[in-house]
């Protein structure tokens, strides 16, 4: 099989030969949406990486399929990003300190940047390892205006994130 230059630069990496003929690979496709099933409910859903055009930490309730949205302009999280990269921490490490300030979940959970990505419908997790980065998404064309509406704030936070203020 041949590398087709435009998908290697669009994806930023240059791919082995074994993952070409493993993966198939479509130009845009290049956040790797994929449409998967509930394996405890038989729903659709689909899974996407976390697209770096999107200015905010999504991190996953522990318990329930709620996450929070941690914009990067947010002063809190500016002030936990400085203190962080001050003394050269990891991403893991900053992912820590912002899930030790989040307010819990409704549901009494904990928000980790890598809990398991669960089903809307059931609440069974569906991405379990290594679940950092990727997001799930109700598939898109079930998802209309109106349901969007109704979908967003039952189970995205967006606000009142911190236990307390810097
Ligand atoms: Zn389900
Ligand atoms: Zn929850």
């Amino acid at each position: 099989m041949t590398m087709i230059a435009s998908t290697s630069y669009i994806k930023g990496f240059t791919m082995t030969e074994d993952q070409t003929n493993t993966q198939d690979v479509e130009d845009d496709n290049w956040l790797n949406r994929q449409r998967i099933t509930c394996p405890a409910c038989q729903r659709p859903l689909e899974r996407i990486d976390h697209s770096p055009f999107i200015d905010y930490h999504y991190l996953y309730c522990d318990t329930c399929p709620i996450h929070v949205e941690v914009c990067y302009y947010d002063e809190t999280f500016q002030a936990l990003d400085q203190a962080a990269s001050r003394e050269n921490d990891s991403h893991t490490s900053l992912m820590r300190v912002i899930e030790a300030r989040l307010k819990p979940c409704a549901c009494g959970g904990s928000f980790k940047h890598d809990a398991p990505r669960r089903c809307f419908t059931c609440h069974a997790p569906v991405i379990i390892d290594d679940a950092a980065g990727i997001d799930l998404w109700p598939p898109e064309e079930e998802v209309d205006e109106e349901q969007e509406a109704e979908w967003w704030p039952r189970f995205t936070r967006a606000d009142d994130l911190w236990r307390d203020t810097l």
